[in-house]
């Protein structure tokens, strides 16, 4: 799954420079990561719309960070780009193609049942992005900066809401509009970001081992602080490479967290021109959605310890007393170690 070829990471940094100095700074890239997208692929999806899905190479790490994009005007810069004696053939296997393949098709560029035509750069080989054929860089794009979960995405835990979000990000880009909140969707357009970063940035085994602290007691912010990580490891920085690369310049972004709103805002670049909530889908419909005690506490420790934006649905909420209650127990010893861990630190926030 790596990639941990020096030579492979050293192209990309000389192939990259162009990119992101295309992007409208002059060059200055404000300490972004630089992106390659290495592949592109259609992947038809038991939702309804086919997504595209990318994946990346940069020069900050060795994971296989992925771009989940809804449309396939949604062009990755890095990837059309002409590359030396590259073959027609060539694009296409590796996804710089325009419309749709069909068994026999022999050129990338022009998709002629569709009557579409992508044009380059003669000199630099650059995308020529046209309103015709590739999405609007100045288009307000429904986009999910998305960090890694396995438990919740693989595992049906009932610990945290990542797996509810990701599905809930999906179905929002490819609807117009979902009734139940009243969210303008994404009508087919939008991107989901999905970061190699488990476990807000400190990898899947010291997560399981914050589920054990947390069972002992301990919050989600307790339990990081007792294993010596930060309470919140995750760099957003590829994300914003990532979106740019893609050509998205105005984002509606899907969170309830308002540090990621001014972690991903790169302005004048990349703005973050809305905030789309992420409303836990069993606090506006008891039927549904993810119901266990360990989610409750979950989500009561983002809102009151990590800032995040839901304190209405909270209010809402009636195991407040049984939280009061739990405090005025006497303390036990993991707990006074919670107290010593978050003693020790300067700042809670992140
Ligand atoms: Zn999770």
């Amino acid at each position: 799954m790596t990639m941990d070829n020096n030579n492979n990471n050293s192209s990309i940094q000389d192939s990259n420079k162009n990119e992101i100095g295309g992007q409208g700074d002059g060059g200055d890239d404000g300490g972004l990561p630089l992106v390659q997208c290495v592949a592109r692929a259609r992947i038809p999806t038991t939702q309804g719309p086919d997504i595209f899905l990318h994946l990346y190479s940069n020069n900050r790490d060795n994971k296989e960070h992925l771009a989940i994009v809804f449309g396939e005007d949604i062009r990755s810069r890095s990837l059309f780009r002409w590359r030396p004696q590259e073959t027609q053939q060539d694009r296409m296997i590796r996804g710089a193609y325009i419309g749709k393949l069909y068994p026999g098709r022999t050129v990338a560029d022009e998709d002629d049942r569709l009557g579409l035509a992508l044009e380059f750069d003669d000199t630099t080989g650059e995308l020529l992005a046209s309103k015709a054929t590739t999405w609007d860089v100045r288009n307000r794009t429904l986009v999910r900066i998305h960090s890694e979960c396995y438990t919740g995405e693989n595992a049906w835990s009932a610990r945290c809401d990542c797996g509810e979000q990701f599905d809930r990000a999906g179905r929002l880009i490819a609807c117009d509009h979902e009734v139940a909140s009243g969210i303008k969707g994404g009508s087919g357009h939008g991107v989901i970001v999905y970061l190699r970063q488990e476990g807000r940035g400190i990898g899947l085994g010291e997560k399981l081992k914050a589920y054990n602290l947390q069972d002992l007691g301990a919050d989600t912010v307790q339990a990081n602080l007792m294993l010596k990580h930060p309470v919140d490891a995750r760099d957003f920085s590829l994300g914003k490479a990532i979106l740019l690369d893609l050509g998205i310049g105005n984002i509606r972004l899907l969170t309830n967290n308002p540090e990621k709103i001014k972690q991903v805002d790169h302005a004048p670049l990349l703005k973050c021109v809305e905030r789309v909530p992420m409303v836990p889908i069993h606090w506006t419909n008891s039927n549904e959605g993810i119901d266990s005690k360990e989610i409750e506490g979950y989500l009561r420790t983002k809102i009151e310890r990590m800032g995040h934006l839901l304190t209405e649905p909270l209010k809402l909420h009636t195991n407040v007393q049984s939280t009061e209650a739990n405090q005025t127990q006497t303390q036990t010893q993991t707990q006074k170690q919670m107290n010593a861990a978050l003693s020790s630190t300067s700042t809670l926030a992140i």
